[in-house]
Parts: structure tokens; C-alpha cells; sequence
């Protein structure tokens, strides 16, 4: 499958990887956003927030409960973060399997543009 992000999981091509389980990687973005820039994908190929299914609930559960997991050891959690998924072509998405940007250690303003 031609997919950046399944490339990523199977190393083939290189990223900077903050945290892994059976079911989720994250990685730093390759062009950050704010000082702290995560990206947290499922390891199976869900291409976007439209396709996930009841089967995956308990994997977008895991993309969340990773950011604040990162959010508390980066130290950011208790003065703020966003985290931001965006669905296909208005919604800003370039890479088509799902990702949760988890953004911290500065202010954010709202609404997002
Ligand atoms: P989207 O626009 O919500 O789909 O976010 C895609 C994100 O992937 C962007 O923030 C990009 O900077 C990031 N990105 C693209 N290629 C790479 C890569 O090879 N490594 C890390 N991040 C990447």
C-alpha cells in the first residue's frame, strides 16, 4: 500500500519516533507547528475519520489517551495543548491515514484557521 504513515510503521522510511505500543506510533511532524509537534496514527490503515468503524473504537480511544499521556511527560498537560484530526480536503488533510496532531508549549488561539 502506498501510504506514507504505513511506511513510517514499518520503518521504512525513517522518523522520529516518541512512543510506541501494539497499536499506536507516534513521531514527531517533520514540519512543526508549535515546540512540541506529535503525530499519533493507529498502526492499521484507517485512510480518514470518515472510515473508522465500530471495530476501531477502542484504537481512536488509544490516539487520545496517548497525547495526554505525552502531554503530562512533555510537561505541558496542566497549562494546555491541542490535539486537531483533520478529514480530508476542507478540513486540511494531506496525508490519508488518520492522525492526531498533538501541539503544546505554546498558546493557541480560536477559532482555528
Ligand atoms: P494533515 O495535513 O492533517 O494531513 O497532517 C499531515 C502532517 O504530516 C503534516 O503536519 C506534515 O508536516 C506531516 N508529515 C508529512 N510527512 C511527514 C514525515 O515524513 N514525517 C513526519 N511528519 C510528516
Amino acid at each position: 500500500m502506498d501510504c506514507l504513515f504505513c511506511k513510517i510503521i514499518k520503518r521504512e522510511i525513517p522518523a522520529d519516533i516518541v512512543y510506541e505500543d501494539d497499536e499506536v506510533l507516534a513521531f514527531n511532524d517533520i514540519n512543526p507547528q508549535a515546540p512540541t509537534h506529535i503525530l499519533i496514527i493507529p498502526k492499521k490503515h484507517i485512510a480518514t475519520l470518515n472510515d473508522i468503524e465500530e471495530a476501531d473504537l477502542a484504537i481512536i480511544g488509544r490516539l487520545q489517551y496517548t497525547a495526554a499521556k505525552l502531554a503530562k511527560e512533555r510537561g505541558f498537560a496542566e497549562d494546555g495543548y491541542r490535539v486537531v484530526m483533520n478529514c480530508n480536503e476542507m478540513g486540511g488533510q494531506t496525508v490519508y491515514h488518520i492522525h492526531m496532531h498533538l501541539m503544546g508549549g505554546r498558546e493557541f488561539t480560536w477559532p482555528a484557521g
